[in-house]
């Protein structure tokens, strides 16, 4: 990850390329103004040049060259009069503007790289968690058999967990190292309030307070306030419901997008895509950047970004045009379009928004502005996604979506010569589980199943919940041997998780089936090959993965 000062180091080189380039670019804008006509109106022309001089005004902002961009803001409003109006300048005006392109000339020409003032300004919040600290949970816990079982449940579920049987022991480990989450309990012998003191002298030491879940036998709400009061995010009783502990553990270790954000950033100034590839990137996200919004079809098809900025006035096609453009492709419909722009105008911005711009940004940006507007955005529209393909009890894809993954999944494997694995994955004896502890117990189980998919295959693989207790695994690049692998150390870890009803203790099985696309020709052969292996499984005795013959028609 790159630190501040790598991401001041880049801004700075940025700002030294812009001031080097500002000469040429000055020289180009009076070749314009030099070689318009005195006597009549050319209005293509004119048009250049305004774009030109908006041009300074935004880019000479956001690379710190303030002065730069407030005399050509002055020279931009006055020539936009002039577009308005679409008449020639008489000699006054003329005289006018040129001594307002004089001034330019003056700052443009002695804008050096040492008059930027980009240095310190440049300042990207750093994430406030490291990577390898995102899932250290830390238990604060003197009864050592309890601590030791929950360590080893909450291991199932890949958290990196930590215990330790007396405060002392706690407070030396935070001073090493943060944890994501501590889960504490209340009484030690020492002090019956001890896991309440303890953390409310930590959180006094800390800007932002660690985040804490309060374990406790006794529920009453004396005990409860005084978790709230030291910082305490949740309150579980320790006759615990394990489902639930995990999915707020989930929600607090979650902040952090797994997979970076992909941004399509489309400006016909170098500089200013390098500059905001170069902000964006500090931030974990992905970005690619095009000059050319013509050339903007390909990377958007290939680069399937989850945003696109796009600068308002370039030429050839402005940014209201490409929006529009991008709109009328399926799938874009509803791609979060974020335009870029000098305009100060609020009737155009609320034009471009209408226009299918989801947000309107004006230069120059700082950097966290932009990455908070990126993120937000990003962050909504795939939440909205996800309510169309994600099923609601456990998160996964529902089944329409893994079926269309799946699709592509095999058209990928099919053109690029590779394996790709579909397993089926279906709870042993479910529907005693339901009649022995009750439904509410068997969606735990299913959700608990579910987690430890997700958590167990990597990024690139997808996971579906096919149907009741039936679940659908993809794993891309992946031979039908290893996918077995995988998936049989799921199996055996599912069946070694503790579920909880009415204080009853009892754990389940499942089985599997799994088909490679190398084996077959198309997905709903690749998807009844994997069910007859299911078949297969559930036959050899359950608690079990097969994997489909090769030829299995
Ligand atoms: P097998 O080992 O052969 O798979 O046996 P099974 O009992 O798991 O299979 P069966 O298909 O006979 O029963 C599945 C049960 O799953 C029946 C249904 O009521 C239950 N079920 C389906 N969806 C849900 C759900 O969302 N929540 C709960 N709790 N139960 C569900
Ligand atoms: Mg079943
Ligand atoms: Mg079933």
């Amino acid at each position: 990850m790159a630190d501040m000062s790598e991401l001041a180091a880049k801004m700075k080189v940025l700002s030294d390329a812009y001031a080097a380039q500002l000469p040429e670019k000055f020289s180009q804008l009076e070749q314009v103004w030099n070689k318009l006509p005195r006597e009549s109106w050319d209005e293509e022309e004119f048009q250049k040049l305004h774009r030109m001089v908006h041009s300074l005004t935004g880019s000479g902002k956001t690379f710190g060259f303030s002065a730069l961009s407030d005399v050509a803001r002055n020279l931009e409003n006055d020539l936009k009069l002039f577009v308005q109006a679409k008449i020639a300048l008489n000699e006054k005006q003329r005289n006018h503007i040129e001594s307002l392109i004089s001034e330019l000339r003056q700052v443009a020409i002695s804008a050096d790289a040492s008059s930027g003032d980009m240095g310190g300004r440049v300042a990207v919040a750093p994430r406030n968690q490291s990577e390898d600290s995102i899932r250290r949970i830390y238990i604060v816990e003197d009864d050592v058999s309890f601590a030791e079982n929950l360590k080893n449940q909450l291991s199932y579920f890949d958290y990196d967990v930590s215990v330790f049987n007396t405060l002392a022991d706690f407070k030396t480990a935070l001073q090493k190292n943060d944890a994501a989450v501590v889960l504490m309990d209340i009484s030690f012998p020492e002090d019956s309030w001890g896991g309440v003191h303890v953390m409310q002298e930590v959180q006094q030491k800390r800007d932002v307070p660690l985040p804490v879940i309060f374990l406790s036998s006794h529920d009453e709400l004396d005990a409860r306030l005084e978790a709230v009061r030291a910082g305490g995010m949740a309150y579980f009783n320790k006759q615990l419901n394990l489902s639930s502990l995990i999915d707020r553990l989930d929600a607090l270790t979650s902040n952090q997008p797994s997979v970076s954000y992909r941004v399509l950033i489309v400006d016909d100034s170098p500089s200013l895509t390098a500059y905001y590839a170069a902000v964006l990137e500090q931030a974990g996200m992905t970005t690619i950047s095009i000059n050319d919004p013509l050339a903007a079809m390909k990377p958007l098809l290939e680069f399937e970004p989850d945003l696109i900025l796009i600068d308002m006035y370039m030429p050839g096609c402005n940014g209201m045009e490409l929006a529009k453009v991008i709109r009328q492709l399926d799938a874009f419909v509803s791609i979060p379009i974020v335009f870029l722009s000098a305009e100060k105008d609020i009737d155009k911005q609320l034009a471009a928004i209408d226009l299918g711009g989801d947000d309107f940004l004006t230069k120059p940006i700082q950097p966290q502005h932009l990455v908070a507007s990126v993120t937000s955005r990003i962050r909504r529209s795939l939440m909205l996604r996800s309510f169309m393909v994600r099923d609601s009890l456990t998160g996964l894809l529902n089944h329409t979506a893994i079926k269309d993954q799946l699709n592509r999944e095999v058209a990928r494997a099919k053109r690029q010569g590779t394996h790709c694995c579909f397993a089926m994955v279906d709870i042993d004896f479910f529907k005693t589980v339901n009649d022995t502890y009750g439904h509410p117990a068997g969606d735990r189980v299913i959700k608990s199943l579910s987690r430890l998919l997700k958590q167990r295959l990597r990024e690139i693989d997808a996971v579906g919940r096919y149907g009741g207790e039936e679940f659908a695994v993809i794993l891309a690049d992946t031979d039908s041997a290893t996918a077995a692998k995988v998936l049989d150390k799921i199996r055996e870890d599912f069946s070694r998780l503790r579920h909880m009803a009415d204080g009853t203790k009892f754990s389940t099985t499942f089985s599997c089936g799994i088909a490679d696309v190398a084996d077959l020709s198309d997905p709903t052969k690749l998807g009844d090959a994997a069910d007859k292996a299911l078949y297969k499984a559930k036959h050899g005795g359950r608690n079990q993965v097969a994997i489909a013959d090769a030829d299995p028609i």
